[in-house]
């Protein structure tokens, strides 16, 4: 995420060059013995009404069992309802259950505990599905109608996960993220008004008209969510040197050249965070401009992000398809995973040879290395900048302790080990240390960032 005002300079372009090959990406998550579902596939057929606001239809998940023990029950989680909660008739709705019965709602109605009809052996497949019923808030949000135009932001329900913490069932954060998901397949069939545009992850597979509406078949594979929008959004497409398609949309409010300007500055910096990271393995990569007032000024999904029209907020929301989208990372636990790599990454894309901001802390006691229930306490401006400014400061730093070449190394190599998985803090301080052969607890302390 990026929140709104906090542009960011826009340098020119550098690609940073970086040429080792990309290596087979490790599958799934390395956690203790799992007793949770994984290897998940979503099947997904949702119809709107005349305006996209409104979506009902059916959810399937399909999952395998691929700890030693049977699997009785499981969370997933329905983000849409995390502002409003359960109150009167919430935003997201899901109702006859088959293949098991929800024992118990929390977290405001964004956690669903479902019992199975049958527990799951060991390395068997079951499913659940049931009905799901979307009515969009009017609000500007990344799950809101913007104007005229929808947004589905983590509108889908995603199993939870189960790691070495147990359930991971965090609250929703307005200001920031709280999703945690597995990769995973997906199958969505969207029937929506042939006036409306439904940009989202993945990959178009089919487009079929039936009278004024069409039926748009998208699949999406190894990826942790699915999310989508809706709108009359004009429209324009380009394939990167690499051959990934990039999408942009936007609506009337917005410049078409700048628009068509800011696509071809996305598919740039998605060719150089490929060089530098490891290809981006996906086949399409969908990027919407918009603005959102003061909610916020960028949104990351998997293949597909929200952002405002500056290059500053598309430097950053490509930069998540590696850092959140693809090594995935506990977001509520730790914060600075994902958005402290985003930045860094953004800033040395446009050329930032300093971090954009000031590296000087705010508060005596703000530390980097703490979860988004810290900083809901401590509030917005203390998050963005512990996690954000000092953030990128930190990466920087560690940029010039050990040089660019083991810098390159040690982001190479998250890529390769953590793509498709999940990334812990002791995952990057351990393999900084490898690349660089250097100790760097010092370092890490010196940056408020050396607990889990
Ligand atoms: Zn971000």
């Amino acid at each position: 995420m990026v929140a709104a005002g906090v542009a960011v300079a826009a340098h020119a372009a550098t690609p940073d060059v970086q040429a080792a090959p990309l290596s087979p990406a490790a599958e799934g998550v390395s956690l203790a013995e799992p007793t949770a579902p994984g290897s998940a596939v979503y099947t997904v057929a949702l119809t709107s009404d005349a305006t996209g606001h409104s979506w009902s239809g059916t959810e399937k998940i399909s999952f395998a069992n691929p700890g030693h023990a049977p699997i009785s029950e499981f969370w997933i989680r329905l983000w849409g309802n995390g502002v409003t909660g359960c109150v009167g008739s919430p935003p997201e709705r899901i109702s006859a259950l088959i293949g098991g019965r929800i024992a118990e709602t929390t977290e405001n109605c964004t956690a669903y505990r479902i019992v199975l009809d049958t527990a799951l052996a060991p390395g068997a497949r079951g499913e659940i599905s049931f009905g799901l019923a979307i009515d969009v808030p009017v609000r500007q949000d990344r799950f809101g109608v913007n104007g005229v135009d929808t947004y589905l932001g983590n509108a889908l329900a995603v199993l939870a996960v189960k790691d070495e913490n147990g359930w991971e069932l965090p609250p929703y954060v307005a200001f920031g993220e709280s999703y945690y998901s597995l990769t995973a397949d997906y199958d969505v069939t969207l029937d929506h008004p042939a006036a409306l545009q439904v940009p989202s992850s993945g990959t178009v597979v089919g487009e079929t008209p039936v009278g004024d509406r069409i039926v748009t078949h998208i699949t999406a594979a190894k990826v942790r969510d699915f999310s989508w929008s809706a709108g009359a959004f004009n429209h324009d497409h380009m394939v990167t040197a690499s051959g990934v398609t990039v999408d942009a949309y936007w609506p009337n409010s917005e410049s078409d050249s700048r628009c068509r300007e800011l696509m071809r500055y996305a598919a740039d910096a998605l060719e150089s965070y490929g060089v530098r990271f490891g290809a981006y393995p996906y086949p399409r990569f969908t990027i919407v401009f918009d603005e959102f007032g003061s909610a916020f000024d960028g949104m990351e999904y998997p293949n597909y992000v929200l952002a405002s029209a500056h290059a500053g907020a598309v430097a950053h929301e490509v930069a998540h398809q590696w850092w959140f989208a693809l090594v995935g990372d506990d977001q509520y636990r730790h914060p600075w995973l994902d958005e402290a790599f985003a930045e860094y990454s953004a800033e040395r894309f446009q050329g930032g040879v300093t971090p954009a901001h000031g590296c000087d802390w705010i508060a005596a006691d703000e530390r980097m290395d703490v979860g988004m229930d810290v900083f809901e306490r401590a509030g917005d401006p203390l998050y963005h900048d512990a996690v954000y400014h000092e953030g990128t400061c930190m990466l920087y730093d560690l940029e010039d302790t050990i040089g660019r070449d083991a810098m390159n190394r040690l982001l190479h190599g998250l890529v390769d080990r953590y793509a498709y998985g999940v990334m812990r803090p002791q995952d990057v301080r351990a393999l900084a240390a490898e690349v660089s052969g250097k100790d760097l607890s010092a370092f890490w302390a010196r940056w408020r960032n050396a607990g889990d």
